[in-house]
């Protein structure tokens, strides 16, 4: 099984500038390559593009926020735990 190039901390924290297009093109292709491999981050992204979508009816405080606390806090305890 092939193993993801980027880990899933490092696309969720380039998940914003990916969405915004502001990634160069070799690093659009990484986040788009692990999106591939990873459920979980397809997971994210349908989260973030849900609440994407739905910002201009939704308070400031837009779950988004939340998501990408909980799961960096998630990965990064994992990796804590090897
Ligand atoms: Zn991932």
């Amino acid at each position: 099984m092939r193993q993801p190039v980027v880990r899933c901390v490092e696309f969720v924290e380039s998940v914003t500038e990916w969405t915004e297009g502001a990634l160069s093109d070799d690093d659009r292709l990484t986040i788009e390559e692990h999106l591939v491999v990873c459920p979980h981050c397809t997971d994210y992204l349908v989260q973030l593009r849900l609440a994407t979508e739905v910002v201009h009816e939704q308070p400031p405080e837009a779950p988004a926020t939340a998501t990408r606390t909980a799961l960096l806090t998630a990965f990064r305890s994992q990796r804590d735990s090897r």
